[in-house]
């Protein structure tokens, strides 16, 4: 898959990246699978580990402003 921004190759890689669920809550999800630009700041998520997030998101409890969860494959 190419870069949408800049055309450079994305390659698979782990990255711990941070989901806003609420306006006061912030969770962070370590070791997420995601598509990463070579060249630029660029990344994605595929649709498959997207819908898994969703999923973890919905079981969040929101009375935490921050939240650190593993995802698991
Ligand atoms: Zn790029």
């Amino acid at each position: 898959m190419k870069c949408t921004v800049c055309g450079a190759e994305m390659r698979s890689t782990r990255s711990d990246l941070p989901f806003k669920t609420t306006e006061h809550t912030i969770v962070i999800l370590k070791s997420l699978p995601i598509l990463q630009c070579e060249n630029c700041a660029q990344y994605l998520i595929e649709d498959a580990v997207l819908g898994r997030v969703d999923r973890i998101l919905a079981t969040v409890d929101g009375a935490a402003e921050l939240e650190v969860i593993r995802y698991a494959a």
